[in-house]
């Protein structure tokens, strides 16, 4: 099958639900893509951020290989060699987060998070941020901001409300003794790369406590060594009650957990529940990204990296720009006009990166991006920022 015979099928057959690109993608290695006819892409998406530990890796790949030799799946009802090895591993990363959940995907670890919460504390009411993103189901959904996500899928679940991000009076209002449970990312990803300061995540920590109510915080994005830390809440010296995760988790095979505090109470057998969860191909997975995380240093990396990286894209001459923001290898450019035609562009010089909303410029490269990569984002972004676009 050639490139242009790909694009038919998948646009004759898909579901209709992806604005799809026309670039074909056969392979990956380390941080680059490769099209169809070899040409090699830059990656900074890595898959709205899954692919910290880079494409291929050879670790992740064996793992995959030998578990699926041995045993692929294994409900949870079954104890498992693979699973209970990650147990101890991930609840060991959090001081305080003993015990885990494990699931397929983010937002399965958000409707576990709330569904926890609720019958943890016999509360119903769950605030969330402005500009949040959570997820796609109805739960999740719920609590993701962004009326582009919403609209036409009403009603959703009762009891959520959004406050202001950052807006530590905002959250003094709106929490009280009918809230089960505030839930927010350490930096909003999807909603354009906004990181928490360090007093806003103390004082949600704060409100909380005093009032009864539980802090879930969703790292499915900010996870694994992306900020700078294994888990971006590391920044604050605060521990939540309930911890999401997901993407990167099993160095890209399905995968998704909350790491669950000591005040979380109620969970009792049948209270939730996965045909999936706890797979051993995917904790075989995870197993191995856990430890190529840890002897790669891959969140040192992300810091020294992030510096780079921030410290060039500051020296960018533009009149364009309205602001550059970010924490580690999670970066954002905030344009005066419509990215779009950015994003075009810089597919143009072989690089491929997101959006967040409408005018920023996310980049969420693999933490194995080497630093002659960085070179050369740096040089195409300098390139095409300076040129202005003109929104259609
Ligand atoms: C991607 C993402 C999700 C949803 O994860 P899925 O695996 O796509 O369901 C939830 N929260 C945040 C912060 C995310 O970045």
């Amino acid at each position: 099958m050639n490139s242009n015979e790909i694009i038919e099928i998948e646009n004759k057959y898909t579901s209709g639900t992806y604005a799809k690109q026309s670039l074909v993608i056969v392979r990956g290695q380390g941080a680059s893509l490769f099209d169809a006819d070899g040409k090699e892409y830059l990656d900074c998406s890595s898959g709205h951020g899954v692919a910290n530990l880079g494409h291929a890796h050879p670790k992740i790949a064996e793992a995959i290989y030998k578990q699926a030799n041995t045993l692929i799946t294994l409900f949870e009802s079954f104890p498992n060699d693979q699973r209970a090895m990650l147990m101890k591993k991930i609840t060991a990363l959090v001081p305080g987060l003993d015990r885990v959940f494990l699931c397929n995907s983010g937002t399965e670890s958000v409707e576990a998070a709330f569904k926890f919460a609720r019958i943890s504390t016999g509360r119903k009411n769950i605030v969330a941020a402005m500009r949040a993103f959570h997820g796609r189901t109805y739960g999740a959904l719920s609590a993701t901001f962004n009326k582009k996500y919403r609209e036409g899928f009403e009603p959703l679940v009762p009891g959520f409300s959004h406050v202001a991000y950052n807006n530590i009076e905002a959250l003094e209002k709106a929490v009280n003794e009918e809230t089960a449970a505030v839930i927010l990312e350490v930096v909003q990803g999807e909603g354009g790369v906004y990181p928490a300061t360090a007093e806003y995540i103390q004082a949600v920590r704060k409100i909380c406590d005093e009032r009864g109510a539980l802090l879930i915080v969703d790292e499915i994005q900010t996870g694994f060594g992306r900020t700078g830390k294994f888990f971006a809440i590391e920044h604050f010296g605060v521990t939540p009650d309930l911890l999401t995760c997901a993407k990167s988790l099993a160095g890209g095979v399905p995968m998704g957990a909350v790491l669950i505090g000591k005040n979380i109470k109620n969970l009792v057998p049948g209270v939730h529940g996965s045909t999936f969860g706890g797979n051993p191909l995917s904790c075989a997975a995870a197993n191995a990204a856990l430890d190529v995380i840890k002897e790669e240093d891959l969140a040192g990396q992300a810091e020294a990296k992030g510096k780079y990286l921030l410290d060039k894209l500051m020296e960018i001459n533009s009149p364009n720009i309205r602001e550059v923001r970010g924490i580690g290898l999670m970066v954002g450019i905030e344009m005066k006009q419509k990215v779009a035609g950015y994003i075009k562009s810089l597919q143009e010089k072989k690089i491929i990166a997101l959006n967040a909303g409408m005018t920023v410029i996310r980049l969420l490269p693999p933490l194995v991006i080497t630093y002659e990569q960085i070179d050369q984002l740096v040089e195409a972004l300098t390139e095409v920022l300076v040129v202005e676009q003109k929104d259609e």
